[in-house]
């Protein structure tokens, strides 16, 4: 294919990038290693920037923004680039806004308010509001990397999300820019705001496509006094999430319900040589967490046990830290270990009715049949949001053309089932294909008018969400990731 270059937009690119260099020196990088480097996330294609801008002060958000705006350069906000979806990064090239230097944290504890810089990493957080007593539920597995920006971003999701809600129940205010770099301020660090539209939960989710956050309010709970966690085993799948329904109508309450199919554990059970369950293996398993008063927890524990009663095969109690984090250890092997099956892994974060689960279960199983590909399953089985997951050799286009019309069967018999194609990686551009199987024209046309409204230029992460993207056309890049442990 013949390459044109258009020489005016060259010739535009270059003044950007004269007038950039000139009002921000030092923060400014196009060395091939930074490049590299916020050309990826955790879908693993690679998009090169023209430049990174590592800022160190919300006040450059609007310098780099009004400069993009004016000569029309696309701008891609970035926390810690561990997005699932494609979703920070730069398919147009331009610039790439590094935030993860805004790490200021404040605490107050008598208003149970945290106010944060975006680049504030998630677990860091935590753990200075526990220090103090207090509690930020939303728990991404990637919360020893991913920042609370990005979160807000992706409206993430995470176990405890069950009982305490997603990253949007924790935000009370987002200061930063709008696409033309005017500042804006959504919401206070206040309790309570219902001053005009809620464009501050328009931005939240909005994946960087509607403004760049530089200051986020988040409010804080206190910390659960206890905690307790027990494994159950079961002899399939349907029974695993016959008691997922049951638990509820008993009026159990967990802060955390994960189920693992038998294709999962028999993953973690190869990869490690050890049976979960003895004498049960490859049982479907659920993981649960309770948390409370003591007195809670106690009268929890006994609804639960009382309901598990003659329905489960086998279960483990922890009674220790060391014990509950055991048992949690089944759950990250079970993600770790499919990568013997093969060496990719597609990681669908769809969300289906709690009673549609079962359903959507059996689907898997025949998909795995239909196309020969193993299709193992766990998640968040309490908030009916469960990662199906294709596994495929890149190496084999065979393969890879099987995954790639499993996704869309999937895809199809979730919204058919009543849900949504993601509960909390957001749509980005893995997503973006199926974006007419959830919503109307009409749905779109009014989501479109919304980006046009707030950035009429188009600059801000442009070809995210809307744009019919094709992963498959683009290949993967090997390369490790902070959050890789094979
Ligand atoms: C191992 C692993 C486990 C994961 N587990 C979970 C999980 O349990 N739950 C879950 O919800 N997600 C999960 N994810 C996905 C991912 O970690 C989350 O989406 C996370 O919120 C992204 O944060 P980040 O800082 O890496 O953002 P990035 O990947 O850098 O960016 C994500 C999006 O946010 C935008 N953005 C970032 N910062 C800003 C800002 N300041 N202003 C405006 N836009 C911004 C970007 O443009 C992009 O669209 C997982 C990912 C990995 C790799």
């Amino acid at each position: 294919m013949k390459h044109t270059v258009d020489k005016t937009s060259l010739k535009n690119q270059q003044n950007a990038y004269r007038a950039l260099a000139r009002k921000l020196p030092e923060i400014v990088f196009t060395d091939d290693e930074s490049c590299f480097r916020a050309s990826l996330d955790n879908l693993r294609l690679s998009f090169l920037p023209d430049v990174v801008i590592r800022v160190d002060s919300a006040d450059q958000v609007g310098t780099v923004l009004k400069l993009a705006n004016r000569y029309g350069i696309s701008v891609t906000p970035r926390g810690a680039g561990s997005s699932a979806t494609g979703s920070a990064v730069p398919i147009h090239g331009g610039w790439v806004l590094d935030l993860s230097q805004l790490n200021s944290v404040h605490i107050d504890a008598v208003g149970r308010i945290a106010t944060v810089g975006p680049g504030v990493v998630t677990a860091e957080l935590q753990a200075a509001v526990e220090a103090q007593g207090l509690f930020f539920p939303p728990d991404p597995s990637s919360k020893k990397y991913c920042t609370l920006g990005g979160n807000v971003a992706c409206n993430a999701g995470g176990m405890r999300c069950l009982k305490y809600g997603v990253t949007r129940d924790y935000v009370l205010g987002l200061e930063g820019f709008m696409a033309d770099g005017s500042p804006f301020q959504y919401g206070l660090p206040l309790k309570k705001y219902v001053s005009g539209l809620n464009l501050r939960d328009l931005l939240i989710g909005s994946e960087g496509t509607l403004g760049v956050i530089t200051s986020i309010n988040l409010k804080l709970i206190p910390k659960p006094e206890k905690r307790w966690t027990a494994m159950f085993a079961f002899k399939s799948e349907a029974a695993a999430l016959k008691a997922v329904v049951g638990l509820f109508k008993a009026g159990v309450s967990p802060s955390i319900l994960e189920f693992l199919d038998r294709q999962s554990v028999g993953c973690a059970e190869r990869y490690t040589g050890k049976v979960v369950f003895d004498e049960h293996s490859r049982s479907s398993i659920l993981l649960i967490e309770l948390d409370g008063s003591p007195t809670e927890v106690r009268t929890q524990r006994k609804r639960l046990l009382d309901y598990m009663e003659g329905k489960a095969l086998a279960q483990r109690q922890a009674r220790t830290e060391s014990a509950a984090e055991k048992l949690w250890q089944v759950r990250r092997t079970c993600s770790q270990s499919m990568f013997s099956i093969a060496d990719t892994k597609l990681n669908e974060d769809v969300v289906v009715p709690l009673e549609k689960q079962a359903e959507l279960i059996r689907y898997t199983i025949a998909l795995k049949k239909e196309i020969g590909l193993a299709t193992p399953t766990f998640g968040h089985a309490g908030d009916g949001n469960l990662h199906v997951h294709i596994m495929y050799d890149r190496g084999s286009k065979a393969d890879a053309k099987k995954a790639k019309a499993g996704i869309k069967k999937l895809m199809q018999k979730v919204v058919d089932l009543g849900g949504v194609i993601t509960g909390e990686h957001g749509v980005g551009l893995a997503k973006a294909p199926f974006m007419s199987m959830q919503h109307s024209n009409a749905e779109i046309a009014q989501m479109k008018a919304v980006k046009a409204a707030m950035d009429p230029k188009g600059i801000l992460n442009p070809g995210k969400i809307f744009e019919p993207f094709e992963v498959w056309n683009h290949d993967y890049v090997e390369v490790t990731m902070p959050w890789d442990h094979r």
